[in-house]
């Protein structure tokens, strides 16, 4: 019975002479089904058998048992007089094993892809689990040997045009790598073991193929570029120019602490300073709506949400709420359903009423089909917009949250926020200054517009920006590359992420090869 179901699983080419199984192992003997083999010296088919010896390999686990195979193979003695080998060992096909393989193609294939995707504990254990009986070394021993070589390109050597260069900490803060990406392809090509410009460029060297080095405007990358890949355009990282821009900025804040603490410090709140908090939101509203129109648009154009992230440099996830119609009012309320009760609601509220679940149950009487969390957010928002907290923060703020929210928040602020931006924006007007620069700059990379470049960098002189303004200077040609070559980077930036874990999955075992091993994946 054994025998005959095993043929349809055995590996093809064998014959299978007798299955015995026990509790957790299944014992398979077979013999090649081929009468003849052939010399693999001069290629003569030879069919005298000289003697008999056995080949084990372990193959797939079958039904919770591991399967090990006895296979019983030949030597054959080469009938060419002219050849200097007397006895050969008879081949097994390549994809069954091949010759001084101790497991099975299929098993080897499927360990190796198990070390890649988990590394060497994690693996074993899975392995175990699955009745697959290797240890954790030869996980990793297979992984290794079946990695790509070291200075042998697995993509070809002709193919890696657009290279993305960035540095990788083995050990934070004192050993570094690089990593090596193709942008076209979106995959690693290489890693090496430091970011030394001789090592870098040595690679670059190697594939004159190279047109463009994407990499990160500080460190040794621009000279290994010019060294390596003379040819190739430099472009800047966009990514790592943003990076760049807003901790240039953050910067400007830190040395602008003291006086800060001056603006907020007096309690007394100009009446001016209330209009202009006031302002503020107000302008990130107008922004808001005006960056919505662009994307309704674009839409309207027949434009693809796709092309919409791209060229507007808004989140996938903004643009779909847009175009879904949920860019909402000044004050973000979910007040459909409650539209038509919204004047009964306010009578209550002014006749004295201010529980959310009475006032509910008021408006359920007239007619009101919406849940009680409805009414109890616009209770809370009524609550909040009568109170008077026009009060700056007691505590100044640390930099980096004053940052965010004279940066990234600004469409957004509370109002409390926006009055701290605003006596900000009074009190110290060359950091204003420095805030628009950073927009302009951004504007600038997102909008691609290079022209825009010179007078801002005019701009920033005697700015809390100069010193950016004089690394970009330092590095122009590059920059402008990253206005207008189409290569975003960020990718790398992924790919780094795809390392780090894949690091921290390996424990302290992830040496070079293994990392090349798990993340340089050969097509
Ligand atoms: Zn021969």
């Amino acid at each position: 019975m054994w025998n005959a179901s095993f043929r349809a699983v055995t590996p093809v080419g064998l014959v299978i002479d007798r299955v015995t199984a026990d509790r957790d192992r299944v014992l398979v003997a077979a013999h090649p089904v081929a009468s003849i083999a052939t010399c693999p010296d001069c290629g003569v088919v030879s069919t005298q058998v000289h003697s008999r010896y056995e080949r084990r390999l372990l193959d797939l686990p079958i039904a919770g048992r591991s399967v090990h195979l006895r296979v019983q193979v030949r030597r054959f003695r080469c009938p060419n007089r002219c050849c200097a080998r007397v006895v050969f060992g008879e081949k097994l096909a390549d994809d069954v094993a091949p010759r001084g393989a101790r497991r099975t193609s299929r098993l080897e294939g499927i360990v190796h892809h198990i070390g890649i995707a988990l590394g060497g504990r994690p693996a074993a254990t899975l392995a175990r689990r699955l009745m697959l009986p290797v240890s954790r070394d030869t996980l990793l021993r297979v992984v290794r040997r079946r990695a790509v070589p070291v200075g042998i390109d697995p993509v070809g050597i002709d193919t890696v045009c657009i290279v993305g260069v960035d540095d990788f900490a083995w050990k934070r803060g004192q050993r570094y790598g690089t990593l090596l990406c193709d942008l076209e392809r979106h995959r690693i090509v290489d890693l090496l073991p430091d970011r030394e410009t001789g090592t870098v460029a040595d690679w670059l060297a190697a594939h004159p193929e190279i047109t463009v080095v994407s990499r990160d405007r500080g460190g040794g990358y621009g000279p290994a570029a010019a060294k390596g890949a003379p040819q190739a355009v430099q472009v800047a990282d966009r990514w790592h120019l943003m990076e760049n821009a807003s901790a240039a900025f953050l910067e400007a804040v830190r040395r602008s602490m003291r006086t800060i603490r001056q603006a907020l410090g007096s309690t007394i709140i100009n009446p001016d300073l209330l209009s202009c908090a006031e302002g503020l939101q107000y302008e990130g509203f107008i922004r808001r709506q005006e960056n919505n129109q662009v994307i309704k648009e674009l839409a309207s154009a027949g434009t693809s949400i796709k092309e919409i992230t791209r060229r507007t440099g808004r989140s996938r996830k903004l643009v779909r709420s847009v175009l879904r119609g949920g860019d909402g009012d000044m004050f973000r309320c979910r007040t459909s359903t409650l539209d038509a009760h919204l004047a009964k609601l306010d009578a209550e509220w002014q006749a004295g009423c201010r529980n959310g679940a009475e006032l509910w149950r008021r408006l359920r009487a007239a007619g009101f089909r919406g849940g009680l969390r409805v009414v109890t957010e616009w209770t809370t928002r009524r609550r909040r917009s009568e109170r008077p907290d026009f009060e700056l923060p007691r505590k100044t703020p640390p930099a980096r949250l004053l940052s965010r929210l004279m940066t990234m928040q600004r469409n957004q602020l509370s109002k409390v926020d926006a009055l701290t931006v605003a006596a900000i924006e009074v009190g110290v007007p060359a950091l204003a200054t420095a805030r628009d620069l950073l927009d302009r700059f951004h504007r600038m990379l997102r909008g691609r517009s290079a022209e825009a470049l010179a007078p801002w960098l005019a701009d920033t002189e005697g700015s809390l920006l100069a010193s950016l303004g004089k690394g970009i200077r330092a590095d122009l040609a590059a920059v402008k590359a990253a206005m207008t070559e189409p290569w975003p980077n960020g990718q790398t930036e992924g790919q780094i992420t795809k390392l780090k874990l894949v690091k921290r999955q390996m424990y302290g075992r992830a040496g070079l090869d293994l990392l090349r091993a798990r993340l340089v994946i050969p097509t």
